[in-house]
């Protein structure tokens, strides 16, 4: 069956790009959320199999949207997309149980390497 992924980003170009690579490869996209917030609430909402969390969004960042995520799900299967410079977020993130982080621009080969290896 196919992983149903949820993909959070404040950029709409961003999901629709990370989504048209990811349905491509069989994948589906069973939500998007424009900032952390939203992320939690549609987490919640959807139950997904994986989430692709945008590190900077306006409301709440990534990085506490995750933190929320693993705090009411301990079992949650994140990966973090961070933009270039932004290590020290990544580090917190990584310590704050995400299980991989892709760097923008994204290449999709890199993008489905981390997808395929965090939840197959
Ligand atoms: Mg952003």
């Amino acid at each position: 069956m196919a992983k149903n992924i949820l993909i959070c980003d404040d950029a709409a170009f961003m999901r629709m790009m990370i989504k048209d690579i990811l349905t491509k490869n069989g994948y589906n996209v069973i939500g998007e959320a424009e900032n952390g917030a939203k992320a939690i609430e549609k987490y919640n909402e959807t139950k997904p199999d994986l989430v692709l969390m945008d590190i900077t969004m306006p409301e709440m960042d990534g990085i506490q949207a995750l933190k929320k995520i693993i705090a009411g799900d301990p079992n949650a299967l994140v990966i973090m997309c961070s933009a270039m410079g932004q290590q020290a977020m990544v580090i917190e993130s990584i310590q704050s149980g995400a299980k991989d982080f892709i760097v923008k621009p994204f290449q999709a080969d890199r993008v489905l390497e981390a997808v395929k290896k965090v939840v197959g």
